[in-house]
């Protein structure tokens, strides 16, 4: 079992120049890449059902797909959840905390655009629809290259504010900027996540290391042609 986890950030942002489409899918795209895998047979799910799947404590559809964003910009709720929505599936935000109901200010130092990210209450209203919102530290730092009690903290301080605002402790992390080191994944463990992904290209299967889950990423240029060539050709190939 091979389990596509798709790494997307924004949906349908403003493009004017070149580093806008950097981690960003126009929502056309995303509308028909979701319509082609629902017509190929695939099945939304969130991260943490797979990586239950993965570690074969809960039965998977035949073609399971993971649908996942990560920072929780607010162009994935208008141009993405519609889209979902309308198919039944759910997907998995990845959130730093800290800038609910504010921005990407972390991104200022690198020159990207910096655009809004979900409030409490919005983020709120996806989770009761089903999706998962995840952790991803509260102040996006590069936890690879911090101490090892710092980033322990980070990652104690993601997970407290969404179990406050939302209830429930995640289950799943993912790495900022996909940046760990040898001991990253293990204190990830620790705060009591189950799995966490990185940026690292390829398609999870069981053997992976549940902290160290690969993903798809999916590209400006990609439209349906490049997703195909991602999840068929290109695992084929390595
Ligand atoms: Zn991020």
């Amino acid at each position: 079992m091979k389990i596509p986890i798709l790494m997307y950030h924004k949906v349908g942002a403003p493009v004017q120049s070149r580093p806008d489409t950097f981690l960003n899918v126009s929502a056309r795209s995303f509308g028909r890449q979701m319509r082609l895998l629902q017509r190929m047979g695939y099945q939304g799910i969130t991260f943490a059902e797979a990586a239950a799947g993965l570690r074969g404590d809960l039965k998977m559809p035949r073609r399971p797909v993971c649908v996942t964003f990560d920072d929780g910009y607010v162009n994935v709720r208008e141009h993405a959840a519609p889209v979902l929505d309308r198919m039944g599936w759910p997907a998995t935000i990845f959130l730093p905390t800290g800038y609910a109901g504010r921005a990407n200010e972390w991104d200022r130092q690198y020159g990207n655009p910096i655009l809004p990210i979900m409030d409490w209450e919005t983020l709120r209203g996806l989770q009761e629809a089903g999706w998962e919102i995840a952790g991803h530290t509260r102040s996006h730092p590069k936890l690879g290259e911090m101490a090892d009690e710092e980033a322990e903290r980070e990652m104690r301080a993601g997970a407290q504010d969404i179990a406050e605002r939302l209830g429930s402790a995640p289950q799943t992390f993912c790495y900022p900027f996909g940046s760990h080191n040898d001991r990253t994944p293990g204190l990830a463990r620790q705060c009591g996540f189950r799995a966490a992904c990185t940026t690292r290209s390829g398609l999870a299967d069981p053997s992976a290391d549940p902290f160290r889950l690969p993903r798809v990423k999916i590209a400006y240029r990609d439209d349906v042609w490049g997703l195909l060539y991602r999840l068929w050709i290109r695992p084929r190939l390595s």
